[in-house]
């Protein structure tokens, strides 16, 4: 196989453990614990079992944001998140994404300093990785306020010559009903006229509400990827408004499985072959390699061992990757 693809990876998931160490020590950030094997647990979903659902994952992400929350960790948090990518697993198609609000402080630190120390990040990754073509992505988030979220969209407009290349929305749910996808369309419209790629974490657990809030979000944002998508394996309707819309899904199998969003091996089986036979288009990512200890080589193996899919079609969804990246080849740097 080529290089690797990778487009869904969460910047707070995706830092090795004695990194994260470091940098709390270094900015005196005060942690629940002194021993490094607890913190290990504290930053990553240690358990084999997995969490009890994603509010039990957004716990472990409020430590590694914080940590993550000055201009010098993002930096040293991006730059190591790409080069050990490349490094270990062969990745030369990253995009990591991220919410720079949440790694302010509450607004006392310059959104712009983060941004702008992500990219120095990407920078220095580019000049030591030039084989790996890789790019930001700015999160909004389901809890934030529109008003919150255009600031983050605006900031990756702003941003975009320098290696932002799209932004997306994740989080909990405000109050655990339905989230209104609806409100974030003017973001998106914005972001996509100027020209960003645009993904949306959508479909991931819930049930019929989760189901709901796909429609929706095919119908009414059309963005170019989803997060997760998983809940469509099975409804036709759901499966042929992909098809038709051609949006790629971003499908992390371990994460699904770690958060209790597929029950089983079955269940992560049932749900490739679903998208297989219906002729959705997906790529295969881990959502934060060392939060869920796991890599990207690891999914593609636990996907044929369990015979979710085949050498071609693991081939075919890595080609996907590469294909759907929003990541332009003008932002490589010249080669002379
Ligand atoms: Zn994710």
């Amino acid at each position: 196989m080529e290089g690797l693809a990778e487009l869904h990876t969460h910047l707070g998931g995706s830092v090795a453990s004695d990194i994260l160490w470091s940098l709390a020590h270094e900015q005196g950030i005060a942690l629940p614990v002194k021993d490094y094997s607890e913190f290990e647990r504290l930053v990553t979903v240690s358990d084999p079992r997995g969490v009890a659902n994603l509010d039990a994952l957004d716990q472990i992400y409020h430590w590694t944001e914080l940590i993550q929350s000055s201009p010098i960790a993002v930096e040293r948090s991006v730059h190591a998140a790409i080069g050990g990518a490349y490094r270990s697993q062969g990745i030369t198609t990253l995009e990591l994404r991220f919410n720079p609000m949440k790694r302010n402080r509450g607004g006392e630190r310059d959104l712009d300093h983060i941004i702008l120390a992500a990219i120095r990040g990407l920078d220095r990754a580019s000049l030591e990785y030039p084989q790996v073509r890789a790019g930001l992505i700015l999160m909004m988030d389901r809890t934030f306020s529109a008003e919150q979220n255009s600031v983050i969209v605006e900031k990756a407009i702003g941003w975009a010559p320098r290696g932002i290349v799209g932004v997306d929305i994740a989080g909990p749910r405000p109050d655990g009903t339905r989230y209104d996808y609806r409100q974030a369309l003017p973001m998106v419209e914005e972001a996509r006229a100027a020209g960003l790629g645009v993904t949306i974490h959508v479909g991931e657990e819930g049930g019929d509400i989760g189901r709901d809030e796909i429609g929706e979000v095919v119908e009414v944002l059309r963005p170019d990827r989803i997060g997760h998508g998983i809940l469509a394996a099975g409804s036709d309707e759901l499966m042929s408004a992909l098809r038709e819309a051609e949006i790629v899904l971003e499908i992390c199998p371990t994460s699904n499985l770690l958060t209790k969003a597929l029950r089983d091996e079955d269940a992560v089986r049932e749900t490739f072959r679903s998208f297989v036979d219906a002729g959705v288009a997906f790529t295969i990512a881990t959502d934060g390699p060392e939060m869920m200890h796991t890599h990207l080589r690891d999914e593609l193996e636990l996907l044929r061992r369990i015979g979710a899919l085949d050498e071609d079609e693991l081939a075919e969804a890595n080609r996907r990757g590469h294909e759907a990246s929003f990541v332009r080849a003008g932002r490589l740097m010249p080669r002379v």
